[in-house]
């Protein structure tokens, strides 16, 4: 929800007057650090990078809230908050946060939120960011942008967050003037991850959470690992091969994924092939499928539309293999092979089992 200002009599200048004095006490940027059964999602760490830039250009603290029960997990991820910038790690543990849950976590959240005030707050656009930050959001009835691509902050000193829109061909900026706090969601890699300074130390805040077990509707019976399934880990491979139309028919993705294990890497595709049903949706690259990071991508038969690239641009070097000297995806390349990839990639993994051990 973003909004408008509401132009009160005066012009711009009292408004922002008006709102300054409104929002006095909200102060300081927070991250909401994701911990999933133990583990912290990585996204959590590249919001911290980017929330100490906010906070240094604010003049303000860098805040990061641990949510879950008392375990090392949780200890180690609060002592991991610092090494990547905070200053100050609000903690609410309880064994009722044990397994995520969209109530007892809004609880949590929003209790910290309405008793600390933050001016801004981060969460990780996964799954369990996206359910948390849009009722999180919804509870407080503040503006929340979702899926941002980038954040600064204005001259008015409000948060600047800025998302692909009509179908990514526009990029818009949205404020939230009106309301506190001003909440916005990031993908995974699609900020970059800090180095973490392991001197670093700072204060931590105990909240209780205030729930029982009988307050919560939504029971977690069983946990049903996905283990079985081929799990795609694109957004933080090494190095990424992918497949676009240019493969032609399905069975040529098998030229992609050999070239991929050969490598050492993951394998993905643009999303032609995913509506085509040729591969899964994990698998997909781009503004609506992973964004990907790589030291090294490798994009065979894929044109470059502006959907795919979004998704690709933060990768260290990017190899393109197209027939047409004039697609896209060369704006974007560092090395350019106008070639058939039906002939390259065999003749790449080949090349690459001769001589990787
Ligand atoms: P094409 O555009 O058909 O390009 C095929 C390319 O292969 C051409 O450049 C051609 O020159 C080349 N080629 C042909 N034969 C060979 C050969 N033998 N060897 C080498 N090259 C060859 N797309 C994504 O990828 N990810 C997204 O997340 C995504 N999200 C979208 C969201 C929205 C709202 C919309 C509207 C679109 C989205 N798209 C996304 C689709 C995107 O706009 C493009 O349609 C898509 O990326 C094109 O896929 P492609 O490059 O594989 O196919």
């Amino acid at each position: 929800m973003a909004d408008a200002p509401q132009q009160p009599a005066g012009g711009r200048a009292a408004m922002q007057m008006q709102l300054a004095a409104k929002f006095k006490d909200y102060r300081h940027v927070w991250v909401f650090v994701e911990i999933e059964r133990g583990c912290v999602h990585p996204v959590s760490w590249e919001l911290m990078g980017e929330g100490r830039k906010l906070a240094d250009d604010l003049g303000v603290d860098l805040c990061a809230v641990v949510l879950g029960p008392r375990t090392d997990d949780t200890k180690a991820a609060i002592s991991q908050t610092y090494h990547y910038g905070a200053d100050i790690c609000y903690i609410c543990e309880d064994p009722l946060l044990a397994d995520y849950r969209n109530e007892p976590y809004t609880r949590a959240l929003t209790g910290l939120v309405d008793k600390y005030q933050p001016e801004i707050l981060l969460l990780g656009a996964t799954p369990l960011g996206r359910d948390l930050a849009g009722s999180v959001a919804t509870m407080l009835q503040t503006g929340l942008t979702a899926d941002s691509t980038e954040l600064r902050i204005a001259d008015d000193k409000s948060l600047a967050a800025t998302r692909p829109t009509f179908g990514g061909t526009l990029l818009c900026t949205i404020h939230t003037l009106n309301h506190r706090p001003q909440m916005a969601t990031v993908r995974p890699r699609v900020m970059a991850m800090p180095e973490p300074d392991r001197s670093r130390t700072g204060r931590m805040v105990w909240h209780s959470l205030g729930m029982a077990e009988g307050d919560i509707v939504t029971k977690v019976l069983e946990f049903v690992s996905d283990a079985r399934i081929e799990k795609a880990n694109l957004a933080y491979a090494d190095i990424v091969v992918a497949g676009g139309m240019g493969l032609r028919q399905p069975g040529n993705l098998a030229l992609v994924q050999r070239l991929a294990e050969v490598v050492g890497g993951e394998w993905g595709v643009s999303r032609p092939l995913v509506q085509k049903g040729w591969a899964p949706a994990e698998r997909q690259i781009g503004q609506t499928g992973t964004t990907i990071r790589p030291r090294l991508y490798i994009a065979a038969g894929i044109s470059g539309a502006i959907q795919h690239r979004v998704g690709v641009e933060g990768s260290d070097l990017i190899v393109a293999i197209n027939t047409d000297p004039d697609a896209r995806i060369f704006d974007v390349a560092h090395l350019g092979v106008v070639a058939d990839a039906l002939t390259i990639l065999p003749a790449l993994a080949d090349a690459f089992a001769r001589r990787l051990p």
